[in-house]
């Protein structure tokens, strides 16, 4: 039984909240603190809920309101080369849903207070110290909070991290900017479906819409990384002149870029990855969702294994008295499979962003990747198969999860 009665959630993304909610049920009062003035200000774009990620969500009831309004990806196809190859799907598993990021944010957070879970905005966390007693967290605005546990849900740049560990690693840049469109185009596909894309000089992915018109998500390669602010900085104008130079011999990219106006232009800025946290927690700080496994956008994984991660956290907390072992054991059960899904995912980031040595290579390992994509069972069965037994008491310690 724990001896946890309350927490400190440090960032209202994905993970936040979804923590938040999964404390909750395991007895533990949690708060969130965001630091943004409102949850969904400044988040763009689309990303895809796995079947492990629906199955996470389930166990905190908020599966039916982060599908809500999701587009159900039934089929997907690789092209490269000229080519297009159907790519099987895993059998007996519901499509993956693609959500609308500021939507899942919204109905996270809107989901959490409905089950008395509060949310304070405008609330940056800068420090936070701990004790025999408990962690009092300060904020940028000068007010400070205190509770038994700190979970550090504040995603990939995670300040939290740094406190646990001034050492710790800052995420890895993967070579490539991110953006994501809408083009007033309509492609040979049906709704439904994604097609994952290598062009002729860079990467991107496209869906067609219910409403006609198609999204597309572009990996654009670039040697140095730039933060997400400076990245807005550029009028979107210049960034389509250099998205249509980039994909303009390809087919449907060309099109896709020429017919995409600059107000459907969502730029994401450097997109990283995270493989490797020393340091999870301390006594009674713990990190949690991209703040300690980011496995990049190539994985399709990040928002899933975040959700996984909350309820797992929960869990440990809700069985082991003691937070640290508590940590400790939650560290054993995700450990593994977060690494594991990353280092699957900086395979395909080679691809993407091709060094002298890969790009020669590039022909190889395509076909290393067809090979792979084509045989999902291997590929993503244990991935997308994964499944957190809530009800399971955890045991000090319990065996590592694959
Ligand atoms: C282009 C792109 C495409 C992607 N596609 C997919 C996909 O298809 N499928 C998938 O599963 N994943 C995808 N991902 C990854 C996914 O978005 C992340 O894994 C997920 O958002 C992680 O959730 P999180 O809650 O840990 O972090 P975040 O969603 O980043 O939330 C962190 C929150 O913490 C807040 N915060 C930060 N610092 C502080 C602070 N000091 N104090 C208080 N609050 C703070 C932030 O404002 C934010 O609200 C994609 C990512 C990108 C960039």
């Amino acid at each position: 039984m724990s001896s946890t009665r309350t927490a400190l959630v440090v960032g209202g993304g994905i993970a936040g909240p979804v923590a938040a909610l999964a404390l909750q049920k395991a007895g533990v009062e949690a708060t969130v603190y965001e630091a943004y003035a409102s949850t969904a200000d400044g988040v763009g774009g689309s990303l895809a809920i796995a079947p492990n990620g629906q199955e996470a969500l389930e166990v905190v009831g908020a599966r039916a309101a982060a599908e809500a309004g999701s587009i159900p990806l039934h089929s997907s196809a690789l092209s490269f080369g000229g080519r297009e190859v159907e790519l099987p799907q895993l059998a007996g598993l519901p499509p993956m849903r693609l959500v609308r990021r500021g939507e899942l944010y919204r109905a996270l957070h809107d989901l959490a207070t409905s089950q008395g879970v509060r949310t304070e905005y405008g609330k940056r966390l800068v420090g936070a110290e701990e004790d025999a007693g408990g962690v009092t967290a300060r904020f940028a605005d000068g007010t400070s909070a205190r509770a038994d546990v700190l979970i550090g849900a504040d995603g990939v740049h995670s300040v939290v991290r740094k406190l646990i560990d001034p050492g710790a690693p800052d995420p890895g840049y993967t070579g490539v900017l991110g953006f994501e469109g809408v083009a007033d185009h309509r492609v040979r596909r049906e709704p439904g479906s994604q097609t994952f894309t290598f062009g002729r000089r860079a990467y991107y992915l496209y869906w067609p819409r219910p409403d006609g018109r198609t999204g597309w998500g572009a990996n654009l390669p670039q040697d140095k990384p730039m933060p997400l602010a400076a990245a807005r900085e550029v009028p979107a104008e210049e960034w389509l002149r250099l998205l249509r130079e980039t994909y303009g011999d390809d087919d449907p990219g060309g099109d896709l870029m020429r017919s995409t106006p600059a107000e459907n232009l969502q730029v994401s800025g450097s997109l990283h990855i995270l493989p490797h946290v020393p340091r999870w927690h301390t006594g009674r700080m713990v990190l949690v969702g991209d703040a300690v496994h980011a496995p990049s956008n190539s994985s399709g994984q990040g928002a899933s294994l975040a959700v996984e991660s909350a309820v797992e956290l929960a869990r440990c907390l809700r069985d082991i008295p003691d937070p640290s072992s508590a940590f400790d054991a939650y560290e054993r059960s995700r450990r593994p499979r977060v690494e594991k899904v990353a280092a699957r995912a900086a395979k395909t980031n080679t691809l993407k962003a091709p060094g002298p040595v890969a790009r020669v290579l590039t022909p190889v390992l395509m076909r290393v990747l067809l090979k792979t994509a084509l045989d999902p069972e291997k590929a993503f069965g244990a991935e997308q198969r994964y499944r957190i037994d809530w009800d399971a008491p955890v045991r000090a310690a319990e065996s590592a999860a694959t």
